[in-house]
């Protein structure tokens, strides 16, 4: 049963059309996520979820959606989300005890749709504590019976024992650490191997390796190395022989240096990164996926929330240390990945770091790209979606008046069309 949300009454009449995914949008201005320019005035003809036809045309009697005040975007992607976690969380681990398989499903449900209604119809959810819960969620989205992005999932992550993606926290008593989110736990090769392995026999769409700590973490300190060049080495390899590919959580310039050399295809956070390790991941196509902004919102709110200091501290440094390395990859020439590390940020604000990206170096152009064709080059959907071409499935957004001129305005997204079903249309005060 399709769920179709519909904000605008003058939606209603058109809804018919929608279920049936046969539609004509006309679009006053369009950025298509490849090109260096927008284009005014557009008009795309959807077919079964398809672009068919994009053509210079004025609006005409034909048109089913008119959106002559906004500009079209290809459906934004975040390659960087965790649905099975909320900012908050963070002032209290003992949650994750204490929900139970429906609470997670809910909570991921949930995060998926806030997710996909902020703009983003695709994401790489790059590790999970409750993959079995999420691989529930993605089959439930995929099959039209919630509302969500394209998920690609990594499954687990492949952790050392106390390590960043193991759910070990001294507010959690050892009986009651849930048994799923123990899955990616090894410490040898040939264990980080078998979990690999698994996780890809699970329905895992690439891998995840906790290279360096993470920053909300106890008992360990953000970059100090946790899991070595070998054992990346060894999830490598068999990610390789499979077919897919593998994503480092990495803080320090050490451990960014050893993923890189095991043969990573990205690296997320990358703080600390040196000139040399820079240059390193651009020498072997090695793309970053930074979070440059959720330190600002951690800072700000963590302190109302009851973050710990440690977190709260740790995470605005490694932001900002984000920050300088982002300006110099940019400079590099490195492929930069729109990702935001949601579920440290709230699951609503994944286009607030647009602005960030652009001071630190981006043209808005380069921003843009970096959450549309850049991301589904990486992810290799690039025949699918991350532009508005023909032949590629219609993902697409909308915002009033120009972000090139003012990237604020991808925070508030009016309208949201995820393989040519509506997911969310103007509100009536901004609607014609
Ligand atoms: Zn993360």
């Amino acid at each position: 049963m399709l769920t179709i949300t519909v904000a605008s009454a003058s939606f209603t009449d058109e809804s018919e059309a929608l279920v049936t995914r046969h539609t004509t949008v006309f679009c006053g201005s369009l950025i298509d996520g490849i090109s260096s320019r927008p284009v005014k005035s557009r008009t795309l003809t959807i077919r079964d979820g398809i672009i068919v036809s994009i053509s210079k045309t004025s609006p005409e009697t034909t048109i089913d959606l008119d959106l002559s005040d906004y500009t079209c975007l290809p459906g934004l992607i975040n390659t960087h989300v965790h649905f099975d976690a909320n900012p908050e969380d963070a002032a209290d681990y003992g949650v994750y005890a204490r929900r139970t398989q429906a609470d997670n499903l809910a909570l991921i449900l949930r995060n998926a749709e806030i997710t996909v209604r902020s703009g983003f119809t695709t994401v790489r959810h790059a590790g999970a504590w409750f993959p079995d819960t999420l691989a529930m969620a993605k089959a439930k989205i995929d099959a039209g019976g919630a509302i969500g992005p394209r998920i690609q999932s990594a499954g687990p992550y492949l952790t050392i024992p106390g390590g960043g993606g193991d759910l070990t926290f001294p507010e959690i008593p050892t009986d009651k650490i849930p048994a799923e989110s123990q899955q990616g736990i090894a410490t040898t090769p040939e264990e980080f191997a078998d979990r690999a392995k698994s996780a890809i026999d699970n329905g895992a769409d690439f891998l995840k390796v906790i290279a360096s700590g993470a920053v909300f973490s106890t008992g360990t300190e953000p970059g100090a190395p946790e899991m070595h060049q070998d054992d990346i080495e060894a999830v490598v390899a068999v990610a390789k022989q499979r077919g897919v590919k593998v994503t480092a959580h990495v803080h320090s310039d050490q451990s960014g240096r050893d993923a890189i050399l095991a043969g990573v295809n990205s690296l997320e956070h990358a703080s600390l990164l040196s000139d040399e390790t820079i240059a390193l991941a651009v020498e072997n196509e090695v793309a970053l996926s930074m979070d440059v902004y959720n330190g600002t919102y951690t800072d700000s709110v963590g302190r109302d929330l009851g973050y710990p200091k440690v977190f709260i501290e740790r995470n605005f440094d490694t932001t900002e240390a984000q920050r300088i390395v982002f300006e110099k990859a940019v400079a590099a020439g490195a492929t930069l990945l729109y990702g935001t590390d949601a579920g440290v940020l709230p699951h609503d604000m994944g286009g607030w770091q647009f602005e960030i990206m652009i001071e630190r170096g981006m043209t808005p152009m380069q921003a843009i790209q970096s959450a549309t064709s850049a991301a589904a080059k990486h992810m290799e959907l690039g025949d699918e979606v991350g532009a508005l071409s023909v032949g590629l499935r219609a993902d697409i957004i909308a915002v009033r008046g120009d972000p090139l001129a003012n990237v604020k305005r991808l925070r508030h997204v009016s309208f949201v069309m995820k393989d040519g079903l509506l997911v969310k249309g103007p509100t009536p005060s901004s609607s014609r």
